[in-house]
């Protein structure tokens, strides 16, 4: 479960070839989540901010066990928030018991997550993180519940539950 991080290899490859050209090079490769969201923080800032936990499922893409969070039986009105930056990603009104372990969701906030392709296992799936400050909170699979039938997982963890 510990990969190095993007800068971490970036840091590697910088000193095992010594030389500035080739470090812009590696920039260019480094993941969507290293730029581009509204809020960014250096890996030293988040372990401040975040919990060992946290960190590693927001910043690491790593997965609670399931049935480990509180989370799962929250059934109250209200508002699930990402952990890293407090965006409201989740509404309680698409939550729904999946059976799986994890917190599950129908449906996000409009506009308040993004989805990229994840390889890291075999098959193909759909990693979903904050669109505020990428940080990663679960997969989204195809055999949710109506209306949308989608079924985003997410780490509990990666989210603060505000009752209406
Ligand atoms: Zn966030």
């Amino acid at each position: 479960m510990t990969q190095p991080s993007a800068d971490r290899r970036s840091f590697l490859s910088i000193v095992g070839l010594g030389g500035t050209t080739v470090a812009l090079g590696a920039c260019s490769g480094t993941p969507a989540q290293a730029k581009g969201f509204p809020v960014t923080r250096s890996e030293a800032e988040w372990r401040k901010r975040l919990t060992a936990q946290q960190f590693a499922v927001l910043r690491q893409e790593a997965t609670e066990r399931p049935f480990t969070s509180p989370l799962n039986k929250e059934h109250r009105k209200g508002i699930f928030a990402c952990a890293g930056c407090d965006t409201a990603v989740y509404p309680s009104r698409t939550k729904f018991d999946s059976g799986t372990g994890w917190p599950s969701f129908w449906e996000a906030v409009p506009g308040a997550v993004g989805t990229k392709t994840d390889r890291k296992l075999l098959y193909p799936r759909t990693e979903v993180h904050c669109a505020t400050c990428g940080g990663h909170l679960g997969h989204i699979f195809d055999d949710g519940p109506k209306p949308t039938g989608k079924r985003h997982c997410i780490n509990g963890v990666a989210l603060t539950f505000k009752p209406a």
